[in-house]
Parts: structure tokens; sequence; C-alpha cells
């Protein structure tokens, strides 16, 4: 079957095949490229021929710690254009370029009445697939939006000029406003944030559009240097300097009134309330994992310092997200600058394990179905 689709721009005949390829998960830590059918689509659905997908930090924790069932297709930072509509789409067309968010909440419980959107149980059911167990599917060629995801909100469409590659980074920046917005930060405010990879790059630089003087840390240069792209020249460098001496004495040895922890792991988390002043804030924005970590109950009590953690996306902030990434593409906020790798599909595991491992060369990580996809 050949669906015609045409749209401002060009002109492109899309053929959608029966099969096509994925980055399946079948169990801890084994990724494998495979050949799965194309998901069929119901009433109400929207099919997605995806042009790119950013590797998360949360895809890579499921990977590794087999928090979810196999098989899944994970993926949900992608972008990608209609090929195909079920009966009863009115609101999009044909060829239309759209960022599909994987979940998006009802808007009406308790939960979402209280602005905790990610508690939602509608939010926690994921609306987006290639096969098996919905997971969200960015990590293959299509992927079948569901009903509920695409009568609402769930599908913004990408505006002329922003290349799909600068549209995957929605969800993402929104996680990221969400926790810089919980921080309330001052003009006059100093933040510290710990580690200068994609998530705590986009921190510091959404944090110091707030007005606040925004202090940065991480092990790598390289890292330093991409930040500076962004008007981020405070850096500190962890290899060599005491991230907590250098930021007292930025501070007037009060220490800084808020610290982002975007490093995973509980190593830093000792670090981050020994930076913060007394009555300042630190959030947990990489802490994705239940376990235990040591804690100075007294930092809390006596020190008054708080402990915060932000998790998610939020609906509520939707539209001033969607102006930062689109307009922000030729206006000083180019996220593109962050893609260090870009892997076909056929080399996803490679992508997994180079995401897996961060190093001093390695920022975001995009899995594009087809080379070269994620630029148009
Ligand atoms: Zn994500
Ligand atoms: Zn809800």
């Amino acid at each position: 079957m050949a669906t015609q689709i045409s749209n401002a721009e060009s002109h492109i005949e899309t053929k959608i095949p029966a099969t096509m390829q994925a980055a399946v998960y079948r169990g801890i830590n084994d990724m494998r490229v495979e050949t799965v059918p194309v998901p069929a689509i119901g009433p109400g659905e929207l099919l997605v021929k995806v042009a790119t997908c950013g590797i998360c930090g949360t895809d890579l924790k499921k990977i590794h710690t087999g928090s979810h069932s196999a098989p899944r297709i994970f993926g949900h930072e992608m972008a990608g254009t209609i090929v195909k509509m079920g009966p009863g789409v009115t609101r999009f067309a044909l060829g239309e370029r759209v960022v599909v968010h994987h979940h998006v909440p009802c808007g009406e419980c308790y939960y979402c009445r209280k602005q905790t959107f990610a508690q939602c149980p509608v939010y926690k059911k994921v609306g987006a697939t290639a096969g098996f167990e919905p997971s969200g599917g960015g990590f293959a060629e299509y992927i079948r939006v569901m009903d509920w995801i695409a009568s609402s909100r769930g599908v913004v469409r990408i505006p002329a000029g922003v290349p799909f590659e600068q549209a995957a980074f929605l969800e993402p920046v929104n996680t990221v406003l969400k926790g810089v917005k919980l921080l309330r930060l001052a003009a006059d405010d100093t933040l510290l944030v710990i580690g200068q990879g994609p998530i705590g790059l986009m921190h510091a630089a959404l944090a110091r559009r707030t007005g606040a003087r925004v202090l940065t840390s991480d092990l790598y240069p390289e890292r330093h240097a991409i930040a500076a792209k962004f008007g981020l020249h405070d850096s500190i460098d962890a290899g060599k300097e005491d991230v907590v001496e250098r930021v007292f004495k930025e501070t007037d040895g009060r220490g800084a009134d808020a610290v982002v922890l975007a490093v995973g792991g509980n190593a830093l988390i000792k670090t981050a309330m020994a930076a913060v002043r007394h009555g300042g804030r630190v959030m947990l924005f990489a802490q994705t994992q239940h376990g235990e970590a040591t804690i100075d109950p007294g930092a809390v009590c006596m020190d008054e310092k708080t402990l915060l953690g932000s998790y998610s996306s939020s609906f509520e902030i939707l539209d001033e997200v969607t102006g930062l990434v689109f307009g922000g593409y030729r206006n000083g906020f180019d996220l593109t600058q962050l893609i260090s790798h870009r892997f076909p599909l056929e080399r996803a595991v490679e992508a997994i394990e180079v995401a897996s491992h961060p190093q001093a060369d390695s920022m975001k990580i995009m899995i594009e179905p087809v080379p070269g996809a994620g630029l148009d």
C-alpha cells in the first residue's frame, strides 16, 4: 500500500512496509536489533515514522536494572512524521511533523488537581508503542500513537525550520524546566549544578534565564566547553578543584542557595548537601532508583537544608516549553549542540553501550532509523 504524502516543502512517497527494525529489550543488559511487525493502528490512532529518538537516562536504568518485564521497545524522546491515521482522526494530516509524548496526564484526578501530574494513574499508562508492552517505542522505525495521546496535547506539531532533533528535546527540557521552577530561584541566588551532561547543562542554562548566578561542576573540561556555548562560564573542574570549597569561596563562605544534583547514583548527595548554605535547597534530579542513602539529619533539621526532588514532565508548562525549544533553535537555545553521537537503528546496541558509559566526548546520543533524518 502506498500513501501519497505532501506538505509545503516536499512531496514524498512513503510506502509503509509490513515489518521494521527495532531495538528490542530482551532482559537485563540484553538489547537486540530485531525485525518486528510495523504496528497496526485503530480508530483515533496515528502511525508515526520516527526520524530520531534521544536516549534518556531512564531508558538506560530500565535496561540495566531489569525494572520492567521483557520484551519491550523503549525510547520516548522521539520526533517523526505522521504516515497513517486511524478512522476518526481529524486534528492531524498526513505528512505533519510531530513530537509524540509517550504519556499524558488526565488533568482531572486528585494528583492532577494537586499539579503532581507524574503521579496521575493515566500518566503512568504509556500510550506510544512499537510493539510488545507499550514502552515508548522510539527505538524503532514506526510507532503507534494511541487514541488518548493523539486526542490530547500529547502530539505536538513541529514548526517549519525546526529540525526533528531539536524538537526531540521537548520532553527532557520539560522535565528540566519543571525542576528549575520548583527551585524558585531569585535573581540574587547562586545555584550550583553538579554534572554537565545534557540534563545538568540544560538545568544550568534554564536556571541562568531566571537571572540567578549559576556555577557548574563536572569532571570533563569538554563539557564545560559545550556549556560555555550556552553562556555558562562559571565552571568548576571537579577533577582538579574541591567543588564545595570553591562554592564557599564564590558565596562569601555561605554556600550556594540551591544545588541541583544531575549525576546519577548517591555518591554526590553528600557533596550537594555540603555545598548548599543553611536554609538552602538541594534538588535530586538523577536519583531514579529506590535505595538507601546516608543523610545527616541535623543538616535538614538544624541547618534547615531542604532536600527535594523532581521527576518527569509537567503538562502545565507545555506551551512555555514548546516556545523555548522551537523558538530557541535560532535564538540561543540550539540543543542540537548537545548531541555528540547519532547512531543508525542497526547500531542501536552500540548506541546504548556508549550512552551507558559517558565519556568526555559523549553527551546526548540519538538513534535515527534513517541516518541524517533528524536534521530535517
Ligand atoms: Zn527522558
Ligand atoms: Zn490525572
